[in-house]
Order: structure tokens, then sequence, then C-alpha cells
């Protein structure tokens, strides 16, 4: 697999469940507590999925927090998790980091952290996704269980909706936003989750606030990590970031980007198409508590044996 380029590296269509191939880590603010947090990025063993570790918490080595769906517990300002056994033990804004493992096509990985938070870094993936490059992610003897949406479901607030439905080959998301400020606006975009497409079209794109919800949050001591090197800030029409966007429609990438990440909470890779307007973190969740609430919206499919992996995109990964 070294030998292949990063855009052909397996990623929602892998049949094999892939790891880091090293430790790796970083130092970083958190935007809501302003604190300074070290992260580290290991590798573990097939079918541990993602699990974060608090390290600065209980006996050595810490205490661990699966990143799941059911174990959110906060969705307001980011998804944070917790665990069910030590509800102290919690980690907030886990999204860019799980959708930078989910575009990386890494199943399992322990996460250590030394604080309630992940650190913001700029704001988008790419810190992470350089993290995991700079790592390398190598392929696990052990086959890739995937999530099939068997049927639509759908969840709603207001003028907001969240939807998954059947579809083949992975995930395929299409997210649309309205915001009154008119440097956002509308926008839509629709892609394929690939390694190639998270690179290319998702993983630069940064979060976003507008200026008066700034303040309102620092008022009351959150976004005490904010600053415009993690954040686009928009002013109604303006655009208050000095550097301008990074890529076209940043803001709607972003949107998506967060999907992709909260829906990395499922336990496993999903196979469906995501359809989605004007939701956020709580919408997302919501989606997938209310997928597993019922046996009949999904079933687990196993990928192809070992050995047969196969690194085209677009393929359905499993039968
Ligand atoms: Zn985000």
């Amino acid at each position: 697999m070294d030998g292949l380029p990063e855009s052909l590296k397996p990623v929602a269509t892998a049949t094999c469940q892939h790891t880091l191939k090293s430790a790796i880590g970083c130092v970083g603010v958190g935007l809501h507590t302003g604190r300074k947090v070290a992260v580290a990025l290991q590798p573990a063993p097939p079918d541990t999925g993602i699990v974060f570790r608090r390290t600065d918490l209980g006996p050595h080595p810490g205490i661990d927090i699966a990143a799941r769906f059911d174990h959110v517990t906060d969705t307001r300002l980011c998804t944070m998790l917790a665990s069910p056994d030590h509800p102290e033990a919690r980690v907030g804004t886990v999204e860019h980091l799980m959708a930078a493992f989910a575009g990386a096509g890494v199943d399992n990985a322990i996460v250590t952290v030394d604080g309630p938070e992940l650190p913001v870094l700029d704001g988008s993936a790419a810190p992470f996704l350089f993290l995991i490059d700079c790592a390398g992610v190598v392929e696990q003897a052990a086959p890739r269980t995937l999530i099939d949406i068997l049927r639509p479901v759908r969840v709603e607030d207001g003028q907001a909706f969240a939807e998954l439905r059947p579809g083949s080959a992975g995930l395929h998301l299409s997210v649309s936003i309205d915001f009154e400020a008119a440097a956002i606006g509308r926008q839509a975009l629709s892609l394929h989750l690939t390694g190639h497409s998270f690179r290319g079209e998702l993983a630069q794109a940064r979060t976003f606030a507008q200026l008066h919800e700034i303040d309102a949050l620092k008022a009351v001591g959150l976004a005490l990590g904010g600053s415009l090197q993690n954040a686009l800030v928009v002013d109604g029409p303006r655009l208050v970031n000095p550097e301008g966007l990074r890529i076209d429609h940043e803001f709607v990438r972003h949107k998506l980007l967060d999907a992709v990440g909260d829906l990395a909470l499922a336990g496993g890779a999903l196979q469906g198409r995501f359809v989605a307007h004007r939701a956020g973190h709580a919408l997302n969740n919501r989606l997938l508590r209310t997928v597993f609430a019922d046996a009949a919206n999904w079933r687990l499919v196993q990928a192809e044996p070992v050995g047969r992996a196969s690194y085209a995109y677009g393929t359905r990964a499993a039968a």
C-alpha cells in the first residue's frame, strides 16, 4: 500500500481494517477552554474502533471513551463525548479528527488527550490529516464491517433536517446551508466520500462563526481559544479574516466535513446517502440515534475476504 499515491489509498470502500503505522502527536489550544492540550494518535488492534483516552484522569493509563454516537453528551458548540461509566471524563470538539480518520480510512486508533477538549489547531481537519499522513496508515488482517442503510430515516428541527437513505458503494453526502449573513448565504455541496474527495474538497475547510455569536460565547466563558487563526468570522456581508477564503464555498464544505466526523461515530463505515439542510451536530447525532433505535433500518455487511482488497473507488465493497 505504501507505493500507492494518496488519492488511491483505500477509504470508504476498503475491505480490510486500517490503523496508524506509528504514534504521532501535537500540542494546541482548545477552542472553548483556551487551554493548551497535548493529543497523540496511536495504533490500535483490529475491532478497537476510535477510542479517546483522558490521560489526566483516573488510574494509569487514563479513562477511555469510545467514539460512538451513544456516548455523545453535548452538541451545542461541538460534538462532545463522555464515558458512560465516568461521566466526568469528557472530550469535546472530536468531529474534525473523526472526519480526518474517516477520510484517511483509519478504523482503529487510540487518541490520548490530557484535557477536556481536542486542540482546535486551524479549525479544519487538515492538520489532523497531516499527522495521520506523517504517521502512515497500515492494513490489518481483519475484514471491515460496513453499516448498510436499509430504509430512509429522517430527523427534523423546524426547517432543518438530516436524513440517511439506502445507497451503494460507501457514503454519499449532500449538504445545504442557508444563512441570513450575506457573506455565507445559501450554499450546497454533494460528494462521494473518498480519500481523494476528502483531501481535495473538505479537509482544509475551516469552522466558522458570526461575530455577534462569538461576543456572546466569550461573555459566558466559551470560545476562549477562538481567533481568526482557527475560524472564519462573518459580520453580515463581510468576512472578517483578512486572508479571505481558502477555497470556494468554504462554509458548506466545513458543514459537510462536520457531518463526516459526526457520522463516523456510527461505529463503522456507513454505506448510504446522507442528505441534510441547515443541520448541525445535534441533528447529525439525533439521526444516528434514530437509525440505530430500530434494527430494521440497518444491517452489518462484511467486506470481501482479507487479501482481496480493492483499491478502486466507487466499487461496492460488500455483497
Ligand atoms: Zn466543525
